[in-house]
């Protein structure tokens, strides 16, 4: 969407996103998802009196990796807090949460901005906290019931600085903080069941001002793309009303998905105070400095520095490099790949690798985001390398070999092996010239006007007569094999 030139969207993000842990951030209930409701709470959780919480370290352990993996300082000090509000799914009153001393401060997060520039988006801080509960109101005549399955469950807050400039920019930055968190294996990123969510403050200013504008929050987010829509909607309106010589109101804003506008939820004045104050039932978090040692020790390779080692080592290209570290699994997968088809085809390492990836990067690539099932698109590896192998050997075309791709992919599990499929139907590639031969002279019997044109000087044809014999064998021909014998037999024979 093209915005008035003269302003410019400042955008910062708030990103809640839940813990893989097997039990709550506080006791030790299950975080399962899917089960009846009610069936996973307990007193701690439930908020009985009397109870106390006990801190699951676990979860800080992950939010520790995370704070490492975006740089940030890993506060030695910490503190939980009360956040006082009231609300039918929250039983305690209060939701825990970290508030003045989070654990994480100062971290960053790179991505790519519109230019193709590599940005520095801030992270102010990362906290950690509890979920609240779930009120249903469909199908409860003249009530709602309340289900605290998901209360207590740990999350992670993500607070970005106000640094992203476009609804783009700001797309980026959740699918690289996404690809971050399943990295290290700390969230599962999946936005539609609400393990990663999205709170995004927008404010526009006049190009060259430095102070910041008023700004409105956006809740409701339940997609990347939604996040986008959301800020550019958001943006036009906010740029309306300047223009119109009004001011912004600052407010939370509901993203209305049918109709694709934003609508007043809460005005400031009617904020909670939430009445912070340190959780007197659980003592300062300190940590010592060869807990987070262990844990630097822990981190795997980060997306960021995989992707400059696959170009750098593979020789791709900085946006083959982007997509395929773009998961943890596509990205080992490709290294698997890679690694096979260097025992089979040793010369020329590098040039397999580039090869590889252009394989991967298409059929292969759109089954495997399409398919909810990603393990199935991910073939063995050594069936994919065994695929290049045949082609590299001449033994079938990049053509037939889209198609054995293809026959795999669709094949029961497990797959059948490139081979088996090229033998069973017959798809080896012909080179042989007795064969090639018979073929070429029939195409050229059925194209006299072609021929008469081409020996007139049409040499340009030379490709229709390729295409035909082609077409002849079924993609089978091997097409240097004929191309070099059709110039023969169109210079040299009489027909
Ligand atoms: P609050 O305490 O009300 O949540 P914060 O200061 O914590 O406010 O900011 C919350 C988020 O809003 C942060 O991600 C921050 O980057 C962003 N933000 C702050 N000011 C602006 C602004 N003027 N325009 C856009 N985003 C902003
Ligand atoms: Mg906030
Ligand atoms: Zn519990």
């Amino acid at each position: 969407m093209a915005l008035d030139p003269y302003y410019e969207v400042v955008i910062g993000l708030e990103v809640h996103a839940q813990m893989l842990t097997r039990s709550k951030l506080f006791c030790r209930c299950s975080t399962r998802f899917g089960a009846g409701a009610n069936r996973q709470i307990c007193p701690v959780c439930a908020a009985f009196p009397g109870v106390l919480p006990v801190l699951n370290q676990e979860a800080v352990n992950m939010a520790i990796k995370t704070g490492l993996a975006i740089k940030g300082r890993i506060n030695r000090l910490s503190e939980f807090s009360r956040k006082n509000y009231f609300y039918p799914d929250l039983p305690a009153g209060y939701q825990i949460s970290q508030y003045e001393l989070p654990l994480v401060e100062h971290g960053e997060l790179w991505i790519d901005d519109s230019d193709g520039q590599r940005k520095r988006v801030g992270i102010t801080r990362i906290h950690m906290e509890v979920d609240a509960g779930k009120s249903l109101h469909e199908g409860v005549a003249g009530g709602s019931w309340v289900d605290l399955n998901r209360t207590g469950i740990p999350l992670m807050e993500v607070v970005s600085e106000p640094d992203l400039r476009s609804s783009a920019e700001a797309g980026d930055y959740l699918k690289k903080l996404r690809v971050l968190v399943r990295y290290l294996g700390v969230c599962d990123g999946n936005m539609e069941e609400g393990s990663f969510r999205c709170d995004a403050n927008v404010s526009v200013r006049r190009r060259g001002h430095d102070a910041f504008g008023t700004r409105c929050e956006l809740k409701n987010l339940n997609s990347i793309r939604h996040v986008m829509r959301a800020i550019d909607y958001e943006a036009e309106r906010q740029i309306d009303l300047l223009e119109s010589g009004q001011r912004v109101r600052q407010e939370t804003r509901l993203w209305d998905v049918g109709q694709g506008v934003t609508r007043p939820m809460r005005g400031k004045e009617e904020a909670h105070d939430y009445r912070y104050f340190p959780e007197p039932d659980l003592p300062p978090l300190r940590l010592d400095e060869a807990r987070i040692e262990s844990l630097r020790q822990q981190l795997p390779e980060l997306p960021d520095a995989r992707r400059q080692r696959f170009i750098a080592d593979y020789g791709l290209s900085d946006y083959d490099a982007a997509v395929l570290t773009a998961g943890r699994e596509l990205a080992d997968y490709y290294e698997q790949v890679v690694e096979q088809v260097a025992q089979q085809l040793a010369d020329n390492a590098p040039t397999m690798a580039k090869i590889a990836a252009n394989w991967m990067m298409g059929d292969l690539l759109t089954w495997f985001n399409d398919d909810p099932d990603k393990t199935r698109a991910l073939l063995p590896a050594a069936h994919l390398a065994q695929l290049i192998d045949m082609i590299q050997r001449n033994t079938i075309s990049g053509k037939i070999a889209k198609d054995v791709l293809a026959r795999m992919y669709a094949s029961a599990s497990p797959p059948e092996p490139p081979s088996a499929i090229v033998e069973r139907l017959g798809l080896q590639q012909v080179s042989d010239e007795g064969a090639l031969e018979a073929a070429i002279q029939a195409v050229l019997q059925s194209a006299p006007d072609e021929l008469a044109r081409y020996r007139a000087g049409q040499t340009r044809l030379l490709p229709f007569f390729v295409g035909q014999v082609m077409k002849a064998t079924r993609g089978k021909a091997n097409p240097a094999r004929v191309n070099e014998l059709l110039q023969r037999y169109l210079s040299a024979t009489e027909t």
